[in-house]
């Protein structure tokens, strides 16, 4: 009896805590709506009341009760099913990730690592950098892709400290982050909210609205506050404005905007502009796909790490359009196709893509070429996809080169022990550029060997202020070449034809191409205006050839004596060794590289690693905000006037052949290179190089 007796009151108490906590959270709901009635009386004249389940709503906002056409419209959504697309992926560490969050520990998608910043009362510093000195992170702790893991976690433990932390985040972001409206109007049109309020960057205003679409889908019946999810509401409607009103006018960061724009005219189609939204946003992004692509099917910045972010947000857009009863316009899945061959045509043999001006170096998209090459069903998809077990490849060579793009990718095949190389004659970029023309990276047998220094940071992305910013984004962090220590400036950034069919051509057994850097030799950004004198090019052409390796033939045209600083980064996890005039890398078994000068032999080379001063060299950054020293090969002379100069870079491996140079014959007033190399096998390889114009050709013969 008496335990009965407990049971009872056990039950009534926790049935009036129950009461008390759904009273308070009315209470809360008609507080938030007293303290912004003008914005709540607007809200509801933007539904579209036309939809059935808006009935009470209705109702309600016809007698004024918006307490009352609150609740309703709780009600509504809580009845409403998920919309499809926007289901709740799974991640097998989000427990972990969460926890951290528990914590105020959070890990942003970029790798950037931090901790919450709180004022006396516990609320978020949304300023603050979260310890981290970086300017990403009061942006980016406003895209809320981290909830998606405490939604997670919550999902798989079923522990309700996980939603608190959500509920708690979201109503500290909300009350103390209004859309600035009066700020917009001062917005400067190409930066908009940057500054003046992190919060609202418009790329993150275009991420944060889809992680909580995400939020708002998969919590329906989970004890969320009223207050909470209502002022969501209404910011959606906002963020809706904002992204139509306010987005980029070109770029990746215009893909996110629109993206977002997209998925809330889907998500909810009871807000009356949502069919405008769904119709001026899909236009955009199909836009897009022909504004920012170029033929050969590369995003414009030529930042790989950007170019796959933007496909794949055109792909997952495109799912969640096809799985609405909205319509995508019928060129858009067409279009992709060939955003999907770029990638693969310049695919790494590790499957990741390559480093070129802002990217790291493990974007790895393997299996979206394979998830393309099932969609679309190509051939050469299906080859790259399969790494050469499905599919057919029907070109006369692996190398290819992207004429607009104006990269050069040569390679022996589509393996993971492949050799593979990315030599850059093309435009600058539309963003996130580095000065980098005539860059070559190379990997043999599958293993990254030179290497782009990456992309690091973004602290001093809009001035020179730092130098770590200018060191990755400035040529001494590539494998060029500088003048009186001096690195490439900006040049065209956008090409208005593609390269010209001379520059480039690829036959059954060699690979070609060559480009000019001639836009002024003046360090990062200009800041060494001052310092340049008079006048100077740089030519390079690549002669690829399996089984032999990377001719390089460099021509520099001065007015003037020069000291010339030629540079080869290796990764880091090369070791790296010169003998007299030769750089390899000595790792036992494992594939290494050679780099032995042809024709010039009065080389200083020094090895450098890990400096910072005089000048900061010897830097590599794979993931964002991370780096390590690697080393580089700095080979130095002075010049007296024009000069030409041919590198081999020779894979080293058991199965190839030993080479022996025989004959070289350089004319720097006319560019030419002629180079003959003998084979242990018995052959004899004869090639002309041409640097600045002309043919190139290559003739094999018993010796
Ligand atoms: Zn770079």
């Amino acid at each position: 009896m008496k335990y009965k007796l407990s049971m009872v009151v056990g039950t009534l108490l926790s049935f009036i805590a129950a009461g008390t906590a759904l009273a308070s959270d009315y209470q809360d709901l008609k507080e938030l709506i007293n303290n912004r009635k003008e914005q709540t009386a607007s809200f509801f004249k933007r539904l579209n009341y036309a939809d059935k389940g808006l009935t009470a709503v209705a109702a309600a906002v016809e007698k004024g009760d918006y307490v009352q056409a609150a609740e309703q419209l709780l009600n509504y959504f809580d009845g409403r099913k998920i919309t499809p697309g926007f289901q709740l992926g799974k991640s097998s560490d989000s427990v972990e990730a969460a926890d951290g969050l528990l914590k105020d520990k959070l890990t942003l998608s970029n790798g950037l690592q931090g901790v919450l910043e709180r004022n006396q009362d516990g609320n978020i510093i949304w300023n603050s950098r979260g310890g981290t000195d970086n300017v990403e992170w009061p942006c980016q702790i406003s895209r809320h892709g981290c909830l998606m893991d405490a939604m997670n976690a919550y999902r798989q433990t079923g522990k309700t400290q996980y939603l608190t932390f959500i509920q708690g985040y979201l109503w500290d972001w909300l009350s103390h982050n209004d859309l600035p409206i009066k700020e917009i109007e001062r917005f400067d049109k190409g930066k908009w909210a940057d500054n003046i309020a992190p919060q609202w960057r418009t790329l993150d205003s275009g991420i944060r609205a889809r992680a909580w679409i995400k939020l708002w889908e998969n919590w329906k019946g989970e004890p969320v506050n009223k207050k909470t999810r209502f002022l969501m509401l209404m910011s959606l409607l906002d963020h809706a404005d904002y992204l139509r009103w306010h987005h980029r006018p070109k770029g990746n960061w215009k893909i996110s905007e629109m993206r977002g724009l997209v998925e809330i005219s889907i998500a909810f189609p009871e807000f009356a502009d949502s069919n405008s939204w769904y119709e001026y946003g899909i236009g955009q992004l199909t836009e897009e796909i022909d504004n920012q692509f170029y033929p050969d099917g590369a995003q414009m910045e030529l930042a790989f790490s950007y170019d796959q972010g933007v496909v794949r947000n055109f792909w997952d857009v495109a799912d969640v359009v096809e799985s609405s009863p909205r319509k995508l316009p019928a060129s858009f899945r067409e279009k992709l196709e060939n955003l999907y061959r770029y990638m693969a045509y310049v695919i790494k043999p590790s499957g990741c893509g390559p480093m070129n001006n802002d990217s790291d170096g493990k974007d790895y998209i393997l299996p979206v070429i394979q998830r393309a090459a099932g969609q679309y069903g190509s051939d050469d998809l299906e080859y790259i996809a399969s790494r050469g077990t499905k599919g057919a490849w029907k070109a006369n060579s692996y190398s290819t080169v992207l004429p607009w793009a104006g990269q050069a990718i040569f390679r022996n095949g589509f393996a993971k022990d492949s050799d593979w190389s990315f030599f850059d004659v093309g435009p600058w970029g539309i963003g996130h550029q580095h000065n980098d023309k005539l860059h070559l990276s190379v990997v043999v047998g599958g293993r990254d060997i030179l290497v782009d220094s990456g992309r690091y940071t973004y602290n001093g992305y809009h001035d020179t202020s730092n130098i770590w910013r200018n060191y990755v984004t400035g040529s001494e962090s590539h494998n060029v070449i500088l003048i009186d220590g001096l690195g490439q400036s900006a040049s065209e950034k956008q090409a208005s034809k593609p390269l010209s069919k001379s520059d480039y051509v690829i036959t059954d057994t060699f690979a070609f191409a060559r480009g000019t850097y001639d836009t002024g030799f003046k360090g990062v950004m200009d800041k060494d205006a001052n310092t340049y004198r008079g006048n100077a090019a740089h030519s390079r052409a690549v002669m690829y050839v399996e089984r032999l390796g990377w001719v390089v033939v460099d021509h520099i045209r001065t007015d003037r004596p020069r000291k010339l600083d030629v540079l080869w980064r290796f990764h880091p996890d090369c070791r790296v060794k010169n003998t007299g005039q030769k750089v390899f890398t000595a790792d036992p078994n494992k594939a290494n590289l050679l780099i032995q000068p042809i024709s010039a032999n009065d080389w200083d080379i020094e090895l450098v690693s890990g400096r910072i001063k005089p000048s900061v060299q010897g830097w590599y950054s794979e993931t964002f905000n991370v780096k390590v020293p690697n080393t580089v090969a700095v080979y130095s002379k002075q010049v007296q006037g024009d000069t030409m100069f041919a590198w081999l870079l020779k894979p080293v491996r058991n199965d190839l052949p030993a080479i022996e140079v025989k004959n070289v014959q350089m004319d720097a007033a006319k560019g030419l290179c002629h180079i003959e190399f003998s084979q242990e096998s018995g052959y004899v390889l004869k090639m002309d190089i041409p640097v600045l114009g002309g043919v190139p050709r290559m003739e094999k013969t018993a010796e």
